[in-house]
């Protein structure tokens, strides 16, 4: 039995956008640049192991991940390619990125020397990525001071410095001050590093918003997230770059009542019925990523029609209406128990897309998509 058969919501995710999105990056990408798939959080939402072997297999060459779990997790499923985690792990995680051969970025002298003895102590070798704060100041070595951090870790034979990498804050905004400063620091720290005799390794700084916008940045690498899902990382790209979401948001309908007029839906009874509509509950709610903030602001769409959500969504469950009044040229509507909605996604001319919902509620893509992952089962087409 399918999980969505046990369970009336969950997540569909089409394989082929991921495939497509890939195809996408890598025509914009300069020649020999590898594509890094980002995967962390669950390939944001998407599922990780899925969409790693379908980036790799379009032609990704590395993944990315947050947590060392998240590398574990590509192992055990027989993953092989490189895997870099964006951070340093606490100390104690360090057994498992030998034991799974996933690469920890490295900023600080501290973790670098852990991670080369524990790696010396086993006769491994101890892959790492170089991060680098070039103005992001969230993580990284200070771009002015790389040569010197280098120099001070290189003492130890273990450690084997693989890559340097930078994270860009404002590659996805309409000015490009901060950006281009950016740029400008990583670019001269690495060459300041290979005067000093020091080699960088794959050199990398663009996201998703720098690989589609400013193909000087593709340098060796380029890391590509949020536009591997189908999303575009800013208005700019709209219109030049063919990205498809992958992620859609399907449930069945659970109950269909017609309260008296007057009458109340869901918590607080805010929502109040004219009479002459169907209420119909699904099997979602803001424990499955269907975020509160969206109570009767959202819509659905059922037999192709766009519906509105109404009342507060609750927790696992909540509520849309459908008008039973004769309207014009829409088809009459008859819900039924089991029939299926579409909460993300495009059907007969209708469409929801994660951006919009993410703009209604002042936040971005990436969190709906991580928070619709969580709980639901997702099925792979
Ligand atoms: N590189 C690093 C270090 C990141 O933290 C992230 C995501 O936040 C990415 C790359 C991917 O960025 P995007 O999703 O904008 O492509």
């Amino acid at each position: 039995i399918a999980e969505n058969e046990r369970r009336w919501s969950w997540v569909e995710v089409d394989l082929g956008a991921i495939r497509n999105n890939i195809v996408v990056a890598k025509r914009r990408l300069k020649p020999g640049c590898r594509l890094l798939a980002v995967v962390k959080a669950d390939a944001y939402g998407h599922g990780s192991v899925e969409v790693a072997k379908t980036a790799l297999s379009a032609g990704a060459s590395y993944l990315a991940v947050a947590t060392v779990q998240e590398g574990v997790k590509l192992r055990e499923a027989g993953i092989t390619a490189p895997v870099l985690m964006l951070s340093e792990p606490p100390e104690a995680a360090i057994p498992l990125l030998l034991n799974y051969n996933i690469m920890p970025s490295v900023y600080t002298a501290e973790f670098a020397v852990a991670y080369g003895e524990a790696a010396d102590a086993h006769g491994l070798r101890a892959p790492f990525h170089l991060a680098l704060n070039t103005g992001m100041n969230r993580i990284g070595v200070r771009f002015d001071e790389a040569v010197e951090f280098v120099r001070q870790i290189s003492f130890h034979r273990a450690l084997e410095h693989v890559g340097t990498f930078t994270h860009f804050a404002t590659a996805d905004c309409p000015e490009t001050l901060d950006f281009n400063m950016q740029f400008r620091r990583f670019t001269e720290a690495v060459s300041d590093m290979r005067v000093a005799g020091i080699n960088p390794g794959i050199v990398h700084c663009a996201n998703s918003a720098a690989l589609l916008r400013y193909p000087d940045t593709h340098l060796d690498m380029a890391r590509f997230g949020i536009s591997l899902y189908g999303f575009h990382p800013c208005p700019e790209t709209v219109g030049y770059f063919d990205l498809h979401p992958a992620m859609s948001v399907h449930a069945r309908i659970t109950n269909v009542s017609q309260p008296p007029m007057s009458e109340g839906v869901s918590y607080g009874l805010h929502y109040r019925s004219t009479g002459s509509v169907k209420i119909c509950t699904l099997p979602i709610g803001y424990a499955d990523g269907y975020n509160r903030a969206l109570s009767s602001r959202a819509q659905v769409i059922y037999n192709g029609q766009l519906c509105n959500q109404v009342g507060n969504i609750c927790m696992d469950q909540c509520m849309f209406e459908i008008d039973m009044r004769s309207s014009g040229t829409r088809p009459r509507l008859d819900p039924q128990i089991g029939d299926e909605v579409l909460l993300v996604g495009a059907q007969g001319g209708a469409r929801i897309s994660i951006d919009d919902m993410a703009e209604q509620i002042g936040t971005i893509p990436h969190e709906l998509c991580c928070a619709f992952g969580l709980r639901m089962p997702k099925v792979y087409t």
